[in-house]
């Protein structure tokens, strides 16, 4: 996976350079406390559980919600944010005509209004159902398949490998470096998942295949046509073929399929039974002289059916599609199979509720927009500028780190460095704001409204095509608890609703916060030069750039963690995999020691004073393990030790026992759980 959807923060990469050595803004460390220490559990030594001393009355007063397998920091943020968003959303129907805020209100409004949809019928579909009853030849159904192309898939960054059309368009940077963007195609087309519920003979997807169809053929009566069932089965066959010449998910999900560069010719060479010609000129790409032909099997099978399937099918197939795809925003009638489908799909007994559906289309649909109004009212200027010098401040203690990281060989040190030097570590939200003045949206018109964004998406990716690469774009929404790490870019998108306690928290002192968030940073920052960071290079090349000798001493040096993790047991009969934690187990130390380093420059002349420095640094520790607490099932922790990269948050946070200062602020000795001999304490970093 060349980007990690992981916990981080961002940058002006304009305007903030990290320089070795360099402190970003001097922090006061006088803000008003939340009082961290309040929240500890006296009667547990730090030394022999810090991760229950730390966390002690979050975890006596906190319990998992009923349905939930876990709660912890994160689920607390994501939860706070549903219900920030809702109240924005809310607010925003208040607003001025025509306003940003109106548009993604009246969006949402749109999808909740019943009434309007029942009283429109079919009509929205109409001139989707038109275009298909006009198509006279095979010519004009490539027309009609080259305008229905969409910008809905994304391979590199979220790993979106098919679109809802027969062919997705995505355009962003390739893995070689490239200065301007890259157009992916990739398949798609299917009413289905994926390939496997066309091919499968499990009882399972044949059951399901009966009820795709019979689906389709409810949805097709419905819609007017004749011979319903017998348009469906000719659909299902469609489908099939198509199924048939895709790639698997597997196949899918490997990035050098960026290496599959079509030329126009190649098209024509390579995928006879279509015009490609005038599938691109419908496109709007006539003068796209090559593609990345993601699945190639795709488009040559595309080609091929186009080329051999009877005209009336192809039709017949466009039609279920289309009323398929608005579904939801149609009336009752369509809305309640089309429910049931998705529910037998997902193996979900209840569907989400409208309101849930509404909200969960609105933040995909209108991303941009809500998230600047998310993070114009949840995420001001001030906590942004302090989690920029944070991040700044650990960039530049991490790159201490690597300049002294006795492993690396001179020449990998220099490309670690570059990688530091150009790293763009976006915070908050993106820097450039979309322009929704062309985006018209109309409260009682959903369909309307989703076709038109759909558009507008589309058009503003064939913009993109021919020009640079924006090294700063973002590719996860302000509003998205969540982070992603995006190599092609040397950049790291932190949403500003990741940003709230106790990952950040503006409330708490910059020693707890450089503890919350700092850790989270320096973890990422390091994943940009470790065994993940060390396939892409510093020209943002997908190339393996360290040396076999570099491998061999890191893991040398790897293996003592290794070992400290394997001997950590979370019921008497389950150990940690040391080994299928190691990447993250690594960058959680490095993170940790690089924001340490970074708190603690940031105190000067105040670190001389002993009782401070004592108690900063135990805020720095509590507001670590304060970051990571959770709550976990004992069958949801067995999954996570059999499957996760990552360790229960407990042995995450455990790692506190690798760095000398710690035994210091709470007096840990020999003999308590936790205590490691200093030549036993790991340093990686
Ligand atoms: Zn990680």
């Amino acid at each position: 996976m060349s980007r990690v959807p992981s916990l981080g923060g961002m940058l002006f990469a304009a305007v903030l350079v990290w320089w070795p050595g360099s402190i970003a803004s001097a922090q006061t460390l006088d803000q008003p406390h939340s009082d961290l220490e309040s929240g500890i559990d006296p009667s547990i030594q730090p030394g022999d559980d810090f991760f229950a001393y730390a966390n002690g009355s979050w975890l006596r007063a906190t319990e998992i919600p009923a349905g939930k397998e876990r709660w912890n920091a994160r689920s607390e943020i994501g939860e706070l944010t549903r219900r920030q968003v809702l109240r924005l959303l809310d607010d925003a129907g208040a607003e001025p005509v025509g306003s940003v805020a109106r548009k993604v209100a009246d969006f949402r409004a749109a999808y909740l209004n019943e009434a309007a949809i029942e009283a429109r019928g079919i009509a929205p579909l109409k001139p989707f159902l038109d275009s298909i009853d006009q198509v006279p030849d095979k010519a004009a159904l490539t027309r009609l398949l080259g305008r229905g192309l969409r910008a809905d898939v994304d391979p590199l960054n979220w790993g979106v490998y098919r679109s809802s059309q027969l062919l997705g368009l995505s355009v962003e940077p390739g893995i070689h470096g490239e200065k301007t963007y890259v157009a992916f195609l990739l398949q798609g087309g299917l009413g289905l998942p994926d390939r496997e519920y066309y091919v499968s003979t499990e009882p399972r997807m044949q059951a399901l295949r009966t009820s795709y169809q019979k689906y389709i053929g409810r949805l097709l009566l419905l819609a007017g046509f004749d011979r319903a069932d017998q348009r469906a089965e000719a659909v299902m066959a469609l489908e099939t073929a198509l199924a048939q010449a895709e790639a698997t998910r597997e196949a899918s999900a490997n990035d050098h399929n960026a290496d599959n560069l079509w030329t126009r010719a190649d098209f024509a060479r390579q995928a006879p039974g279509m015009d490609w010609s005038a599938f691109f000129a419908a496109a709007g790409l006539a003068r796209q002289e090559t593609f990345v032909a993601w699945q190639p099997t795709a488009v040559t099978g595309v080609a091929a059916l186009v080329g051999s399937q009877p005209l009336e099918r192809w039709k017949d197939y466009l039609r279920a599609r289309v009323i398929d795809a608005f579904a939801d925003v149609l009336p009752r009638a369509f809305v309640d199979p089309a429910l049931a489908m998705r529910s037998a799909v997902t193996n979900q007994s209840e569907p989400s509720p409208r309101a849930q559906r509404a909200l969960e289309v609105t933040q995909v649909a209108m991303s941009d927009a809500l998230g600047r109004m998310y993070a114009e009212r949840y995420f001001p200027a001030e906590q942004k500028a302090r989690v920029e010098a944070i991040v700044a401040n650990v960039i530049a203690a991490f790159r201490q780190r690597v300049e002294a990281a006795t492993w690396m060989s001179p020449g990998s040190r220099t490309v670690a460095l570059a990688k530091l030097k150009t790293l763009y570590f976006g915070i908050g939200y993106p820097e450039q704001r979309q322009d929704y003045s062309d985006l018209i949206v109309d409260s009682a018109d959903p369909v309307s409204n989703l076709r038109r964004v759909a558009d507008r998406n589309y058009r503003r990716a064939v913009a993109r095509l021919g020009e640079p690469v924006d090294m700063t774009e973002w590719w996860i929404a302000p509003q998205t608890v969540g982070a992603v790490l995006v190599f092609q870019q040397n950049a790291y998108n932190f949403p500003a609703a990741l940003l709230q306690a106790p990952k950040f928290d503006p409330t708490a002192s910059d020693a707890a916060n450089y503890g919350a968030i700092g850790a989270i940073v320096g973890h990422e920052v390091s994943h940009f030069v470790d065994m993940l960071g060390a396939e892409w290079d510093a020209e943002n090349r997908m190339r393996h750039w360290w040396t076999p000798e570099d491998m061999t001493r890191f893991q040398t040096a790897a293996d003592a963690l290794v070992n400290q993790f394997s001997g950590y047991h979370p019921l008497p009969d389950l150990a940690i995999n040391g080994k299928l934690t190691q990447t993250e187990n690594i960058a959680d130390l490095a993170g940790l020691a690089a924001a340490f380093d970074a708190y603690r420059k940031t105190l000067g002349s105040r670190a001389n004073d002993r009782a401070y420095l004592r108690q900063q640094d135990r805020e720095f520790f509590i507001g670590f393990a304060r970051s990571w607490r959770s709550k976990i099932r004992e069958e949801a922790l067995r999954t996570q030790v059999a499957t996760d990269g990552h360790a229960p948050e407990k042995y995450r946070i455990a790692t506190v026992r690798n760095i000398d200062a710690w035994y210091d602020a709470f007096d840990v000795q020999p003999g308590q759980r936790l205590y490691l001999e200093p030549k036993a304490r790991v340093r990686v970093w």
